[in-house]
């Protein structure tokens, strides 16, 4: 497999579950998160962990982002923090940016900012889940 380099800013559970399962695969993967605790739990499984509020320019620029094939904004709650970072991240240069949306208009505001893949946790799993139960081998 072709490796590929991955950032994932914001280290919840769905943030440090893409990153550890992509680093498990022997991908690079830089784990970003605000909080220090948060990048401590990190550090066994990513490549390395980095403290660093997302909504800075300057700091997503020390940590040389716009070089990532791929950055994860996996921040949820903090809409205001995830939108402004996508936008930052598409300012810089950033290829793809993939960004996780708590509803439908966070989903569009994080498209008209540039995201190249907006994922709505709840609502794609559920429909994975309704079209498992369809399948005949179910
Ligand atoms: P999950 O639902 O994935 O478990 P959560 O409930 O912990 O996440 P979220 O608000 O979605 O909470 O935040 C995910 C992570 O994003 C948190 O660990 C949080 O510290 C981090 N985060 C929030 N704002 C920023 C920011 N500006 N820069 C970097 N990380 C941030």
């Amino acid at each position: 497999m072709e490796k590929l380099s991955y950032a994932v800013i914001g280290l919840g559970r769905f943030g440090i579950s893409i990153a550890s399962k992509l680093f498990e695969a022997g991908q690079e993967v830089m784990g970003i998160d605000i909080n220090e605790e948060r990048i401590e739990d990190a550090k066994l499984v990513v490549t390395h962990a980095v403290v660093l509020d997302s909504t800075e320019e300057e700091s997503l620029k020390s940590v040389g982002i716009r070089n990532f094939d791929y950055v994860i904004v996996a921040i949820g709650n903090d809409m205001q923090a995830s939108i402004l970072t996508v936008l930052l991240l598409k300012e810089m240069g950033v290829q793809k940016v993939i960004a996780k949306a708590l509803n439908k208009r966070h989903g569009q505001v994080l498209t008209k900012v540039g995201a190249d893949w907006v994922i709505h946790p709840e609502r794609d799993m559920g429909e994975r889940v309704a079209h498992q139960l369809l399948s005949p081998t179910c």
